[in-house]
């Protein structure tokens, strides 16, 4: 059990969530199968189409359809980089178990499961990538907007290709069944714990029992959507006015996972944007963060960011450019969201601008390779025009989603901050514009572009999380554990239901972890699974 929040309650809250619901007995109908997947994410429908190549297969799913799914990817020593010209090394293979474990303070994740991520993440792509291709007219491309390890189906930014589509086709073609609108809500266990089946709810409200021979994966997403799971797991989870978790993630297989004996970690922790705290968009099932929350222009790019007692608080710029080689895109600014969320005590902070910012942000440009300021993010690069111009500030004056004012003192009033405060705070960060270097956070100099031109704005922001990371404990070829650390036979977990490799770290994409512990499961499971050979080593054998 890991985790340092709850320590002294930690094995209540798992007591808590482990006791067994009473054993289902109105069962309508039994059916056999090899392996049954609960959850058609992007866990399942991974787990899903490798085992329709090994066995019958049947996925259960609990919505009425199955979702879209983001496109970004990351990879270590796959063929198709290689043929893109990538090459590969022992020390760089060391160095990114390294960095994510020390992006996680060693905290959540384990190596063990970490390492079998990164080694295994190869042969998953090229695995993945001729059914995409084969299956529909959706293209692998390498793409160094996602660090320099990042490959993905088109380009970000670009409407998103649904490669659940081709998945579909392919595994249907083999066997495989997908049951909608059929809930997981029990697993079956003989009197030696052994995993043998589970019990869904289908459409009809009647009970179904399906046993399984080989095994059942667990990947119903996450629990962002289970309030008392929330309170119980997340830190401080009361501060987010607002969330972009998937209705449906509502922990059911942390749960029956935890009922069957499985570990969970004691803290959960969630991918996070900055986004404006005073206006959302709808909530929809779309996975476009554009859907969900809204950006208020130039408020999210690293201005002045300060709390509401008028005091700067963060480094608004996060890591620097290329500090960090496994960034993708987005994980700088998540890591601010989330000094956002823990460096202010109500995650919520004032943006302050003023009416020059753009301008001087162009001159800034101008001074960067390719004309762009680029930290990585949905917001923070520069141009970013689709999100931040004049037009569309003018409308969040009107909106009052961003507060205007001809003087600092007057935009002090209107937010109802400390004037003598709010003044000395942007004297100081005017001060420290001129002289180029931020004693007080260190934020690179490229962002650091003095508020003195009125009108002056100010926009209220915090971050929001969109998926929760911390679940039930995996071994590093996704089979349970239980609290002793030893499998539960016949039980597995992926996706966003198992912990051990997400952690704190937010450096890679959650996608391509969330693909990997389902799609492993099912090779362990029929006992196929290989040990990963990287392309130096057998260079060095040959040599
Ligand atoms: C708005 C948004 C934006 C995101 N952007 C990115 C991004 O840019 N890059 C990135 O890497 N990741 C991103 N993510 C995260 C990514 O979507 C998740 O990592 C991924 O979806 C997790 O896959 P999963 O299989 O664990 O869960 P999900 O994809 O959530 O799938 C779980 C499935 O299980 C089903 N289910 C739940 N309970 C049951 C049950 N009892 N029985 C049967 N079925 C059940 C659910 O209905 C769902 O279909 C984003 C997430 C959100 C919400």
């Amino acid at each position: 059990m890991k985790g340092a929040f709850f320590m002294s309650t930690v094995s209540e809250v798992i007591d808590k969530w482990s006791k067994k619901a009473a054993p289902i007995e109105d069962v309508k109908e039994t059916h056999t199968v090899d392996i049954v997947i609960v959850g058609a994410g992007l866990g399942g429908m991974v787990a899903a189409a490798k085992a329709s190549e090994l066995g019958s297969t049947l996925v259960l799913e609990k919505m009425p359809h199955i979702a879209a799914v983001r496109q970004a990817e990351w990879a270590f020593d796959s063929k198709f980089q290689r043929d893109a010209g990538q090459t590969f090394s022992a020390e760089e293979r060391e160095n990114i178990i390294g960095d994510l474990m020390r992006d996680d303070h060693w905290s959540m994740a384990s190596q063990k499961v970490v390492t079998s991520f990164v080694d295994h993440s190869g042969a998953l792509i090229d695995w993945i990538k001729p059914i995409i291709e084969k299956e529909s007219d959706i293209r692998l491309e390498v793409e160094p907007g996602w660090g320099p390890y990042g490959v993905s189906y088109g380009k970000p930014g670009y409407p998103e290709p649904d490669w659940f589509v081709p998945l579909k086709k392919y595994m249907e073609r083999n066997g495989a069944k997908i049951l909608l609108n059929t809930r997981g809500v029990q697993l079956i266990q003989d009197g030696n714990g052994k995993v043998t089946g589970i019990i869904a709810k289908n459409g009809d409200g009647n009970y179904i029992r399906y046993n399984a021979n080989k095994g059942v994966i667990l990947t119903t997403g996450s629990f962002g959507k289970n309030q008392a799971m929330m309170e119980d797991f997340f830190p401080r989870y009361e501060l987010y006015s607002h969330d972009m978790f998937y209705p449906e993630s509502t922990g059911d297989g942390h749960i029956m996972a935890l009922q069957a004996g499985a570990d969970m970690e004691s803290i959960a922790w969630g991918d996070s944007f900055l986004t404006s705290d005073v206006r959302y968009n709808n909530h929809t099932n779309s996975t476009s963060l554009a859907d969900l929350v809204y950006w208020p222009a130039y408020a999210c790019l690293p201005q002045l960011y300060v709390n509401e007692n008028g005091k700067r608080f963060i480094n608004e710029g996060g890591y620097k450019a290329g500090e960090n080689p496994l960034f993708c895109d987005q994980a700088n600014e998540m890591r601010i969201a989330d000094g956002l969320f823990w460096q202010t005590p109500n995650n919520k902070a004032w943006s302050i601008f003023d009416d020059k910012n753009e301008s001087k942000l162009d001159e800034k440009a101008k001074t960067q390779e390719n004309g762009v300021l680029h930290i990585g993010g949905v917001t923070s690069s520069w141009p970013s025009h689709g999100i931040n111009n004049h037009e569309k500030l003018d409308r969040d004056v009107q909106d009052g989603i961003t507060v205007k004012a001809d003087t600092i003192e007057e935009l002090a009033v209107k937010i109802h901050m400390p004037v003598e405060t709010l003044k000395a705070t942007v004297s100081r960060y005017n001060e420290m514009c001129q002289q180029g270097h931020d004693s007080d956070f260190i934020k690179e100099p490229i962002w650091l572009n003095s508020i003195d031109t009125a009108p002056y704005y100010a926009s209220r922001i915090t971050s929001t999380p969109c998926c929760t990371r911390g679940g039930i404990t995996i071994g590093p070829s996704g089979r349970v554990l239980d609290r002793e650390g030893k499998d539960i036979k016949g039980l597995y977990a992926g996706g966003t239901t198992a912990g051990s490799a997400l952690g704190w770290q937010t450096t890679i994409n959650i996608c391509i972890i969330s693909q990997m512990f389902g799609w492993l499961a099912v090779q362990d499971a029929y006992g196929v699974l290989q040990k990963p050979v990287h392309s130096y080593e057998k260079m060095a054998e040959h040599a």
